[in-house]
């Protein structure tokens, strides 16, 4: 049986062969990869439908934005390229593209492809010159023509920062990434009071627009009562959605970044 490798390696591989740089058009590789793209009223957010060397994508014409398009087209083309995806139609819904989490393994794999395809990890590293934030996740998000978090999910994931992205949907925490050297756990369910998050949601509050300091166990399990976090979230009030960008400075940081 063939080996499979990572979704990351087959999104380089894709990236090489089509010789790309910077931010990706979908149309483009779409044509070069005889693939055609239609929107249409669906049942879910898209479908990779293949049939002999024919091969479709369909998006759900409801999408409003943009950069959520291009994702799901992008994961669509992750389905087509991955050799051990091989069923003739995949149905994707919002909650496996959207969460960021999916436990559907192939799902996951097409969001690892998508948020590699679009944001090439070797690109991004060069950027990441400071701890991150907002700013920069809104700037690359920019460049890339990426949602802001699937650039989030991504920064997270190549940075060294001890840091996590947790999306908050009315009032209640529905997934969160964190960089390998997070130290914490962080539970689903509603916003500890003591967020900014919460004060959003809960009175209708403005977010600070820098990070700001607060106790560490209002976001994370099994944290001390004394131990700080910097919080910086920004709101959605359309879709009722927080981005929240949890940080904890290294030791030698912290005083330039607590005082
Ligand atoms: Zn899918």
């Amino acid at each position: 049986m063939a080996v499979s490798l990572s979704p990351v390696f087959y999104a380089r591989q894709l990236r090489h062969e089509l010789k790309l740089t910077g931010a990706v058009d979908l149309s483009l590789v779409a044509d070069r990869m005889n693939i055609r793209i239609f929107e249409e009223a669906l049942d879910a957010e898209g479908y990779l439908i293949q049939k002999g060397k024919e091969a479709r994508i369909i998006i759900n014409n409801n999408i409003g934005y943009e950069t959520r398009k291009c994702f799901t087209i992008a994961h669509e083309l992750g389905h087509f390229y991955m050799p051990h995806h091989q069923e003739s139609i995949f149905r994707c819904l919002a909650r496996d593209i959207q969460s960021y989490c999916s436990d559907r393994k192939l799902e996951y794999e097409a969001n690892e492809f998508a948020g590699e395809f679009l944001l090439p990890a070797q690109e991004l590293e060069k950027r990441l010159l400071q701890p991150p934030n907002l700013d920069m996740i809104k700037e690359f998000s920019k460049i890339y023509g990426t949602s802001l978090t699937a650039t989030a999910v991504k920064v997270v994931q190549l940075t060294c920062e001890k840091i996590a992205v947790v999306l908050s949907e009315s009032g209640e925490i529905k997934w969160f990434r964190k960089s390998e050297s997070f130290p914490y756990w962080i539970n689903k369910g509603p916003l500890h009071e003591w967020t900014y998050a919460y004060d959003f949601f809960s009175a209708g509050k403005s977010l600070p627009e820098t990070p700001q300091k607060v106790q560490a166990m209002a976001w994370c399990q099994g944290v001390s009562r004394e131990e700080l976090i910097f919080e910086e979230s920004m709101a959605f009030p359309n879709l009722n959605i927080v981005m929240t960008l949890l940080y904890i400075p290294y030791e030698e940081e912290c005083d330039a970044f607590w005082w």
